[in-house]
């Protein structure tokens, strides 16, 4: 941990409010504990009681920035209101405070919340944000993360609906121009399909699950993870995520 990666949760929330300017309802749904701090866990809704309904989420693993980043970027430049006439969209903007704050992929306790999303006795971070959930709520479910190993972008999809893998090479399509494409046919040591991960195991045969699996448990339509190259600029990192939501928003 080097202190010049530390960032400032309260910072970054009341980036969020001023951001909102009231326009939306900002909710603290508990508080993470960690010696002398507590750190309010926040979601986001824009737009309620819309025909579809998108969940996007980032901060998971902690020292991936560019998804609370982006998360800002789309509200500080109102980047969501093309898409309120038809979308609900729920933020949560962080989900691992300690590890935003102390750039750790793990939470306070050293686990890595998204591996622990079919357990029972989950942390907390992980009970809040499947707080969020019913089932069949989300048609599609976003969450931005970063790839430090790999050299261009590339994404998971899953779907309880017909028709995601062309959303997926859809997003893919959109960022061509704009980053690089890991096109390589394994990442990670899985399948991949022109940057699209969507060969997986079926969740009923994984000893955990990710968030998205959890997501997908309870029917949401579509299931995307997305993931930017750490090793380009911060603002390309950003650019190329937003890019991807607003691409996943127009399908
Ligand atoms: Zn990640």
């Amino acid at each position: 941990m080097s202190s010049i990666n530390k960032k400032s949760y309260t910072a970054l929330i009341n980036r969020l409010h001023q951001s909102l300017n009231h326009n939306a309802k900002i909710y603290t749904i508990g508080h993470i504990k960690y010696l002398n701090t507590k750190y309010p866990f926040q979601k986001i809704i824009l737009g309620s009681h819309k025909s579809n309904r998108v969940l996007i989420s980032a901060g998971i693993h902690g020292d991936e920035p560019a998804g609370v980043e982006t998360i800002c970027t789309f509200l500080e430049n109102k980047r969501y209101e093309d898409y309120l006439d038809k979308w609900e969209i729920t933020i949560l903007p962080c989900i691992n405070p300690y590890g935003f704050e102390n750039n750790t992929r793990e939470n306070h306790e050293n686990k890595d919340l998204n591996r622990l999303f079919k357990d029972h006795d989950s942390p907390l971070e992980v009970q809040l944000a499947k707080s969020i959930f019913s089932p069949s709520y989300f048609d599609i479910t976003i969450e931005l993360h970063e790839d430090y190993d790999s050299y261009g972008y590339y994404l998971f999809q899953k779907s309880n609906k017909h028709d995601g893998l062309q959303i997926g090479f859809k997003i893919i399509d959109a960022l061509k121009e704009v980053i690089p494409i890991n096109l390589d046919e394994l990442i990670d040591d899985m399948p991949a399909d022109k940057g699209v991960i969507h060969r997986i195991k079926d969740i009923k045969q994984m000893d955990w699950w990710p968030m998205a699996g959890y997501s997908l448990a309870m029917k949401t339509g579509h299931c995307f993870t997305l993931e930017t190259p750490s090793k380009m600029a911060i603002s390309s990192r950003v650019d190329a995520h937003l890019i991807a939501l607003e691409q996943a928003l127009m399908c």
